[in-house]
């Protein structure tokens, strides 16, 4: 049963021939055009009932309420109409809801969203990218208000991030995802729940393994005003990356760089991604075989 009739998620209603009108394009519903159509139409918003909407329709167009219910199940009959209802109780934009219900997914977890906040650290020359990022996660309805206490940390840096400043991040108990920005490159992970996922001297100890001069990370003895060379096509698509982790951790599903960094540039459009697993020379690794209360100890 519809309760909350809504227009079929993303569509539209236009014009299909002289006579009659579309709803939807993919493959859509044809259907005669008649004022009532266009009242329903106008009627139908997700939040009115089925009744009060085609009590609307009704009186609009002068038609008995009953004809107007006629044309509202032949709607629903062939697709064109759904029900809003389950969609109310999400408390996410509409678009995101809409989103999630065109791609198969179940939109109840975005609620979660609201109450996320996501706080962005960025180093001076690397606000741009920080706008990015908190521009889509935004959108995606995660607040980024300076107030709420941070749920998420997503640490910007120029050249590899300090290895202590992340893990003092962590140490908070809020998830930290590392984004380092050089030669043309960004590099984005490993998402990082302390104790529960591989850190950054994880990846360390697993990229000397391949990388033998790599004797693990120290902090930079250079000037920080040198440019990173990340032009605006790669740092565009390292923040959509940033923000699909983000969105995915708010709502329960799992980042992609849990246990993996994701590199892009420095070719608009390329992106690799690198297993980043436990390793059992960090100490991060006892962490996991220790009971909650004891991790706030190191
Ligand atoms: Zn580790």
């Amino acid at each position: 049963m519809v309760r909350r009739p809504a227009l079929s998620p993303g569509s539209h209603l236009t014009r299909h021939d002289a006579r009659r009108l579309r709803i939807g394009s993919h493959p859509g519903v044809v259907i005669d055009d008649s004022p009532l159509l266009r009242a329903l139409v106008a009627a139908i918003d997700g939040v009115r009932d089925a009744e009060l909407a085609c009590a609307a329709a009704a009186e609009a167009t002068e038609q008995d309420p009953a004809v107007a219910r006629e044309l509202l199940d032949e709607l629903i009959r062939r697709g064109a109409v759904v029900d809003a209802e389950p969609w109310l109780r999400v408390r996410a934009p509409r678009d995101e809801v809409v989103a999630a219900v065109l791609a198969g997914r179940d939109p109840g977890p975005m609620s979660g969203r609201a109450r996320t906040g996501l706080s962005v650290h960025a180093a001076p020359t690397c606000h741009d990218l920080s706008d990015l990022i908190e521009l889509g996660a935004r959108i995606g309805g995660v607040s980024s208000r300076p107030h709420r206490t941070p749920r998420i940390h997503v640490a910007v840096s120029v050249g590899e991030p300090h290895r202590d400043t992340v893990e003092d991040l962590a140490a908070a108990g809020a998830p930290v995802l590392p984004v380092a920005l050089a030669e043309g490159r960004c590099v984005i992970g490993p998402w990082i729940e302390r104790g529960r996922t591989p850190c950054l001297r994880c990846a360390d100890l697993a990229r000397s393994t391949w990388d033998h001069s790599w004797a693990g990370h120290w902090p930079s003895l250079d000037r920080p005003d040198r440019p990173h060379g990340v032009g605006a096509e790669v740092a565009q698509l390292a923040a959509m990356l940033v923000v699909a982790d983000v969105l995915a951790a708010c709502d329960g599903r799992r980042p992609r760089t849990v246990g993996a960094r994701l590199t892009t540039g420095p070719a608009p459009g390329s992106a690799a991604a690198a297993p980043v697993p436990f390793d059992p020379g960090c100490p991060c690794h006892v962490l996991t075989v220790l009971p909650p209360e004891a991790t706030a100890v190191s």
